[in-house]
């Protein structure tokens, strides 16, 4: 099965996400293709030429930032001259901006927030979650037709050492543009990105009330965490939305999460499960989130944040 990965790039750097969706296009064993759309490629080629890779092309484009338009027009040319069996890209805000339209359009088999990639003979199957995670299920694409899967970030360990694929060019004819990457606005003041922290102290409704969050606060700092939420504090107010963890918020992979009077409810999961150490702290020890965790402790949260206060 030949596989085409889109790498996604921004500010001058390969996204994660790249990395992980070539190790995804790695376990379908045929020959793994990777464009690098962009107003300069060759800044990028480096990044993605890693083990498993057979062949990098390099696509320039006018836009040096993400554009749907320009992306859509590349990939269509891209999948027109190659004609992979499977097109991966990561379930990212950019790619679901243009990939449904090209598989819309090029009549492409298509699932987006894959988990998982398989083969069953000549088949390929990808795993999925629907109804807000509750259910998983396999989605099976009989041989014969091109795929397109949009794979969830965090997924799949990032592919890594070293490569040998040889770069060749595609030339393309300019796009037309609709709308024009401008400018990237900054994360407010003081802000920051939850998505890039290596421990969070995540924090749920457990906390009880808006005038504990400080005592939390205080807490991470101490830890040199980072502090997350579940979404009703966001939707009470106490917290922005960039703190919020899960499907409607961000989609984190710490060293360590420490969920403290969170449940686990399913919608929380989708964004934290795949954390490399969770630690939970909940006074029911029927909670879901235990689940998930690696170390548990039934306990009341403030009992263990005083503790924790006292030891750094
Ligand atoms: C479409 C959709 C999208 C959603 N997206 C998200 C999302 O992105 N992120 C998200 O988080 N949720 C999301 N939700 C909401 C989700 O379904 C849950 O309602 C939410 O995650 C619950 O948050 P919680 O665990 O903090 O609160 P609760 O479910 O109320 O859990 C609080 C927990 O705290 C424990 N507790 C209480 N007191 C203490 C104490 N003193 N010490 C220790 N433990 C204590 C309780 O036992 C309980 O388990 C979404 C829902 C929908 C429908």
């Amino acid at each position: 099965m030949s596989v085409l990965v889109v790498a996604e790039h921004v500010r001058g750097r390969i996204r994660d996400v790249t990395l992980e969706v070539i190790s995804a296009a790695k376990e379908l064993a045929g020959p793994v293709t990777v464009a690098v759309i962009a107003g300069d490629p060759s800044m990028f080629t480096g990044a993605v030429e890693v083990d498993g890779v057979d062949e990098i092309v390099a696509v320039k484009v006018e836009q040096e930032e993400f554009e749907n338009d320009v992306y859509q027009h590349a990939l269509e040319a891209l999948v027109d001259e190659r004609q992979p069996d499977v097109v991966l890209l990561g379930f990212t805000v950019n790619s679901m901006g243009y990939a449904p339209a090209v598989a819309a359009k090029l009549g492409l088999g298509f699932a987006s927030d894959v988990f998982a990639v398989s083969r069953d003979g000549d088949s390929l199957v990808a795993t999925r979650a629907f109804y807000g995670s509750k259910v998983h299920a396999e989605v099976e694409f009989p041989a014969g037709k091109p795929v397109l899967l949009l794979l969830r970030p965090t997924a799949w360990p990032a592919a890594e050492g070293p490569g040998s694929a040889g770069v060749t060019e595609l030339e393309l004819a300019p796009a037309a543009s609709r709308a024009r990457h401008t400018e990237f606005q900054e994360v407010p003041k003081g802000d920051v990105d939850i998505a890039n922290a290596d421990f969070l102290l995540s924090i749920g409704r457990g906390v009880g009330e808006q005038d504990s969050i400080s005592m939390f606060e205080e807490l991470a700092e101490k830890l040199g965490a980072t502090l997350s939420v579940s979404r009703p504090l966001v939707d009470a107010g106490w917290m922005p939305s960039s703190r919020q963890v899960g499907q409607s918020g961000k989609t984190v992979k710490p060293k360590v999460y420490l969920a403290l009077g969170i449940s686990g409810a399913v919608q929380h999961l989708a964004g934290m499960k795949t954390s490399e150490t969770i630690i939970a702290v909940n006074t029911d020890p029927e909670a879901a989130i235990f689940d998930v965790a690696h170390y548990g402790a039934v306990a009341d949260l403030v009992d263990v944040a005083e503790e924790l206060a006292k030891l750094v």
